[in-house]
């Protein structure tokens, strides 16, 4: 072990294997692009996380070493004890989470990285306390200052998405005020941090004060976001999780972290940009946070009409008849776990001569692609499964449309009531087709906490109960 740590080609060995580790993160990024490349692309970044973690360890025993083998020991034990406790609670989790509850698992991993760049940046400031040039100061600042948003506010967004907290925007007056003040106290108290140095101790003061700020803010910012824009949060937190680690890495002198934080940070930003395309919002907007939401009452009490229920047998006539259908999945579909028997359902409708297609929303569900993913794996053919821009056109000539469990994504609210928390986001406009059923089991409102014209309009019919139960009931009817 001695001579293994000792060699100067430990370096070499390390600054080689970062930089297999980080082409490899770039390729698994790649991969992931695609349904077909995704397994490919996973384990293009398993095999590089692999590398980095044996590389990273090996440094850090060197460094150990250096101050006596009791050191070693002592350093090599705590990380891999704390390797195998992480590593066994995130397996367990990994395997026990449901599809739908995805997101919440992610915004809570956010909060870790958010939580670690505190520590690191805390910790790096008391290493190199005194002798630190201006330069390693404000790195450790901005690391703090974003690792302290990004935990708060992944809480908040893991709160929210898991009902712990009400969806609804939380509207302090003025808050995008509060939040200017805060950013510009914290860079007066940078001012202030950098000017300190030297004085021993002295620094923790600003330093302290700006981590209380911030997450302060990141609580608020996230907060104010209503439900309906969650996805786009959770993407803007993994981005911000991304530069955090990158501070981290900073910090730490670690080139691969600054690399994996950056690749991170960057996908997360693009990934942000095109869901706010997708949902018409500005992505500037949600970064101030509160976006969508000024003027708007969620689940605003208006009266509709009355609306018409139906029964699976009549809805199985219906589709026998038809000659187009396009079925519009949602949240409902996933925790029903419907997708097999709506596969089933396209396949007996296709033997028939029936055409059936889906149409996805961008983000139906309760993560991006979570519908594409449930399909694929009940067998649907990719090629009759259709981005919302590609089907809407063609809804006004469907006979049928089966929105399954979807809400929010076929409101037409969002076109109809410039009023409405969901105004502006682009939807499938299924009212259009001849005949609309909705599989629902109540009447209740979506993720966004809207009610729904579409179930009051003449065309709509809504079929009441679990949408896998219904959906085998009209199968079993077809015969
Ligand atoms: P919604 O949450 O708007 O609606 C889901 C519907 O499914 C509800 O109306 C519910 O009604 C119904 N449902 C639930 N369980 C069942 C069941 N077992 N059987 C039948 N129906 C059921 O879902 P959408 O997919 O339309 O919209 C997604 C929403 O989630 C949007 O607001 C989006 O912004 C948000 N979101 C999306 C994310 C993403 O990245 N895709 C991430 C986070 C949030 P009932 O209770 O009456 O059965």
């Amino acid at each position: 072990m001695s001579d293994l740590l000792d060699s100067e080609h430990l370096t070499g060995f390390v600054t080689g294997a970062y930089v297999v580790a980080a082409l490899l993160f770039i390729a698994a990024l790649a991969g992931l692009a695609r349904h077909e490349t995704a397994k490919q692309g996973n384990l293009a970044g398993m095999v590089g996380m692999g590398l980095a973690l044996v590389a990273t360890l090996l440094l850090a025993a060197q460094k150990a070493e250096l101050l006596g083998e009791r050191s070693l020991v002592v350093t090599l034990g705590l990380v891999l004890l704390m390797m195998a406790i992480g590593g066994a609670v995130g397996a367990w989790r990994a395997r026990t989470v449901e599809m739908t509850g995805m997101p919440e698992l992610v915004a809570v991993l956010h909060s870790f990285v958010g939580l670690a760049a505190v520590l690191v940046g805390i910790n790096s400031y008391l290493e190199y306390e005194g002798y630190a040039d201006g330069v390693h100061d404000v790195e450790v600042f901005v690391g703090v200052f974003i690792g302290a948003v990004t935990f708060t506010g992944s809480l908040v967004a893991w709160a929210k998405l898991s009902g712990r907290m009400r969806s609804a925007p939380v509207a302090l007056p003025g808050r995008h005020w509060l939040n200017l003040a805060v950013i510009v106290a914290s860079l007066v108290l940078m001012v202030w941090f950098v000017r300190l140095d030297g004085d021993l101790g002295l620094g923790l003061v600003p330093l302290l004060l700006m981590t209380a700020l911030a997450l302060l803010l990141g609580f608020h910012l996230v907060s104010a976001i209503g439900g309906g824009d969650m996805p786009v949060v959770v993407s803007m937190l993994n981005s911000y999780s991304g530069w955090a680690a990158a501070a981290a890495g900073f910090m730490l002198g670690n080139d691969l972290l600054i690399i994996t934080g950056a690749l991170v940070g960057s996908s997360g930003a693009i990934l942000s940009y095109i869901m706010c395309k997708a949902m018409n919002r500005s992505f500037i907007s949600v970064i101030a946070g509160g976006f969508g939401s000024d003027g708007a009452t969620v689940g605003e009490a208006r009266d509709y009409g009355d609306h018409r229920e139906v029964q699976a047998a009549e809805v199985a006539e219906m589709l026998a008849g038809a000659r187009s259908v396009v079925i519009t999945p949602g949240y409902g579909m996933a925790v029903a776990q419907a997708q097999y028997p709506v596969a089933e359902l396209t396949r007996k409708l296709r033997e028939r001569g029936v055409q059936v297609r889906f149409g996805i929303h961008p983000v139906a569900g309760r993560l991006p692609g979570h519908m594409n993913v449930l399909l694929a794996e009940a067998k649907v053919p990719y090629d009759i499964v259709l981005e919302m821009d590609e089907i809407n056109d063609d809804l006004a000539g469907t006979d049928v449309v089966l929105v399954i469990g979807a809400n929010d994504t076929v409101n037409p609210a969002a076109k109809e009531e410039p009023g409405s928390p969901i105004a502006g986001m682009p939807v499938l406009e299924v009212w259009h087709a001849r005949d609309v059923v909705v599989f629902k089991r109540s009447m209740a409102t979506g993720y966004a906490g809207v009610q729904n014209p579409l179930f009051f309009k003449d065309n709509t019919q809504m079929l009441f109960g679990d949408a896998k139960d219904r959906v085998n009931d009209i199968v079993g009817a077809l015969g």
